[in-house]
């Protein structure tokens, strides 16, 4: 029995492939990943008790180029979560238009509990195991939930001592002073905010003063509600474990990055309603929400809550694929996940092919290549949508996606003689 994200990526990918009239064989072939990695990580603790984490990293698809996806740390993250994952890497790479294809990591640990020494240990160790599986022009990973441009370095490091030379584009997303971009802090979150403007432009007459809720406020969120404030929009609400701020007067998102990085809880922004749930933020007056946090938050038990217009999945698999089916009868568009929060990955691009050149773009250089990228991969899949919706009114902005996404894939099997 799969687990329930798995079976949503799944349904998600065979529906695809139904309404995209590919033939069967194509979800034969993307319903399970190329090769999974598990490994052991011993770690000596700081207390000098030995404990052994799990972890994976699976490789999905190399279809269209090396598998590239991140790596996730989580107490709660399973080997069939990250196949799901892996999965969404392949969709996602496909249609950003980058020469990739799908993969994931993930080590079953809660890195909030481990010292900077453990953590490094277990990073280190991690990059290790899977080193015989990664490399510039195989597999690059990158960062997921719980895992920072730190870490990244870490990893390459480790890497580089491996090769016997440094390798700089083995992982993505490292610090600005090994190889890294500037911009790739705030990617996935200003190319999540990208994709609400050029949404909002069309469905709402534009993005000046229309209410944003995000929950969630890890990298994404806070960087998905900072550019949406910087282009004009009003943070009404945001949310992490914490609980919910909600303040229809707007929120000062620098002040609550401020308060969330230096106290960890967002619930200690000091002005605003407090709502000791964090998927308060779900439910808010809002015109557009970022679900921002984890898979599976909106669901066929609180679908009815939610008020938004427009749904831009920050995280990976946040909408089920019922609620998600609610929601457009309401009159509601889901900007789908492997749309909105490819930024992430897009600008990971940017990045290695700086990386395997020796040659840096600045800051503005690469933002606007980010930014046009996102933006014309919205409007070529709202295309795509306005077209299939003209003869199939039941459609989705994820079906147009899913459409463009396995075309690209299933012409690379094509014609590689794999199909
Ligand atoms: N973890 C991010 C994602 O889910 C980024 C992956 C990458 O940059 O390779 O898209």
């Amino acid at each position: 029995m799969a687990s329930e994200f798995l079976e949503n990526v799944l349904k998600t990918l065979k529906r695809g492939v139904e309404v995209g009239g590919f033939p069967e064989e194509l979800y034969t072939m993307l319903s399970k990943p190329e090769r999974i990695l598990i490994v052991k990580i011993p770690v000596r603790m700081d207390n000098g008790k030995l404990v052994v984490f799990e972890g994976y990293r699976v490789q999905h698809n190399s279809a269209l180029g090396p598998y590239k996806g991140g790596i996730r740390f989580h107490p709660e993250v399973t080997l069939e979560d990250d196949i799901a994952l892996a999965t969404l890497m392949t969709l996602k790479n496909s249609l950003g238009g980058i020469p990739y294809g799908g993969g994931k990591g993930a080590v079953r640990v809660n890195p909030k509990e481990l010292s900077m020494r453990e953590l490094e240990q277990l990073s280190r160790g991690y990059a290790r195991a899977i080193a015989p599986l990664i490399g510039e022009f195989k597999d690059i990973p990158a960062p997921d939930v719980n895992t920072n441009p730190q870490i990244m370095a870490w990893m390459v490091d480790e890497l580089s001592k491996l090769a016997g030379r440094n390798v700089p584009g083995t992982f993505t997303a490292k610090p600005v002073e090994l190889w890294g971009n500037p911009v790739r802090e705030y990617a996935t979150g200003f190319g999540a905010a990208v994709a609400a403007r050029e949404a909002a432009e069309v469905y709402l007459g534009g993005i000046e003063g229309k209410r944003v809720a995000i929950q969630g406020f890890g990298n994404t969120g806070q960087w998905h509600a900072y550019w949406l404030s910087k282009m004009g929009a009003k943070i009404v609400a945001i949310s992490d474990t914490s609980g919910t701020v909600y303040d229809p007067n707007g929120i000062d998102v620098e002040l609550a990055m401020k308060v969330k990085n230096e106290t960890k809880k967002v619930i200690n922004y000091p002005k605003g309603e407090k709502i000791n749930d964090p998927k308060a933020a779900l439910y808010v007056d809002a015109d557009i929400l970022g679900p921002d946090a984890m898979e599976n938050q909106i669901t066929l038990e609180n679908v009815d809550k939610i008020k938004a217009k427009i749904i831009v999945e920050g995280a990976n698999g946040p909408t089920t694929p019922e609620a998600e089916e609610k929601l457009y009868k309401k009159g509601a568009i889901v900007v789908p996940d492997f749309l909105a929060n490819a930024g992430g990955v897009i600008m990971s691009y940017l990045e290695w092919v700086e990386n395997i050149q020796w040659y840096y773009w600045g800051e503005e250089e690469t933002r606007q290549k980010l930014e046009n990228i996102m933006k014309n991969n919205f409007h070529k899949v709202n295309k795509k949508y306005q077209d299939m919706k003209s003869e199939k009114p039941e459609v989705t902005m994820r079906d147009a996606a899913l459409v463009l996404s396995l075309e690209r894939i299933y012409k690379a099997m094509k014609v590689r003689g794999w199909l």
